[in-house]
């Protein structure tokens, strides 16, 4: 009897914790699965809300990670859509029922029953990873394996914002600087958007990195941009930003909470969300999100910045972000496996 070949991984036990470092079987893909070899694997703001607790019933233990750029290995029963050797992208969204009234109308983000990679699934912080063939995307081969991963949650989540601000925006608010916001303000400049980035007060830097990806003006989340705005994206998770936001939108503009979690949002007076100005939320992707924004990215030769980590220094890049010490996004890059094979 030969040991079963294992693989690197690391793995939240309980909220709170650090990752700690695992060797686990390598898994095998269930029917309609493809296993993935993990080239890389993004870090998202998501994954520390879920290391902090503000997520409610993770699967537990769980392997984080939802931005993953994978070769397919293996395929289970009844998968045919990619052939070994082919590379994809793995997102949050990792299952949907299709029964749930959400699903048949059209609205799978929201399915009720859905499962989520790196929450209620298995994710990416690891050297393999099996994904649902249904929800897995082809990758442009204008993108690296490190370039890609932030597209995979940062630009996808940030597409969807980006979509609800609606047609016809001309001047686009962008509040927290971070991964998404630099994809979608590189999208927003190449169809001609002027884009105002805000960052936390004082931060130069940032407003630096932002106006080299793409925004026309940069300043202090408290200041107000030289012109009122059509639309604007909150990123950053900082309730205080929607009436700051709301302030800075015209009548009928829309403001986009892009997060999955966000601080108490403080009481504002009404006047600021009058004239029929809109704030919305966006939860999860769709399928179609990926289908349209990947190529676009392509198409606008968007340039993701990112810092790269071993798998094992999972825990620093999750602290740098949290930190807010990183410019773009943190990916982490699994070694090859050698044991057991
Ligand atoms: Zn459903
Ligand atoms: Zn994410």
């Amino acid at each position: 009897m030969t040991d079963a070949p294992t693989m690197s991984a690391m793995v939240l036990d309980a909220p709170h914790r650090a990752l700690a470092q695992r060797e686990l079987p390598i898994p095998q893909p269930g029917p309609g699965e493809v296993l993935l070899r993990v080239r890389a694997c993004g870090v998202c703001r998501t994954d520390l809300h879920l290391v902090d607790g503000e997520l409610p019933e993770p699967r537990l233990p769980v392997i984080p990670g939802h931005e993953i750029v994978g070769e397919v290995v293996a395929t289970g029963s009844d998968a045919g859509r990619f052939a070994p050797g082919q590379r994809v992208g793995v997102p949050w969204l990792g299952w949907t029922c299709g029964e749930c009234e959400p699903c048949r109308s059209g609205r799978e983000n929201l399915c009720r029953r859905s499962r989520f990679h790196g929450y209620t699934l298995d994710g990416g912080y690891a050297q393999y990873a099996c994904a649902d063939e249904r929800y897995c995307f082809p990758l442009p081969e204008a993108f690296d394996d490190a370039h890609a991963a932030p597209l995979l949650c940062a630009g996808l989540i940030g597409y969807r914002s980006y979509r609800f601000c609606g047609e016809g925006v001309r001047d686009l608010g962008i509040y927290g600087f971070g991964a998404a916001a630099h994809i979608i303000a590189q999208i927003a400049a190449y169809q001609g958007k002027q884009v105002f980035a805000f960052t936390r007060p004082g931060d130069a830097a940032a407003q630096e990195f932002a106006r080299r990806h793409g925004a026309n003006w940069a300043g202090d989340s408290t200041d107000h941009p030289p012109v009122a705005l059509d639309a604007a994206i909150i990123f950053a998770p900082a309730g205080g930003l929607v009436p700051a936001a709301l302030a800075a939108v015209k009548p009928g503009g829309v403001v986009v909470c892009g997060g999955i979690h966000m601080s108490d949002i403080p009481s504002f007076p009404y006047r600021l969300l009058w004239e029929e100005r809109t704030v919305r939320s966006v939860a999860n992707l769709e399928r179609r999100d990926g289908e349209e924004f990947l190529p676009l990215a392509a198409r606008a030769g968007v340039h993701t910045e990112v810092e790269l980590f071993p798998l094992a220094a999972a825990n620093e890049a999750l602290h740098r972000l949290r930190a807010g010490q990183l410019s773009g996004a943190a990916v982490l890059i699994p070694s090859e496996t050698t044991q057991g094979t």
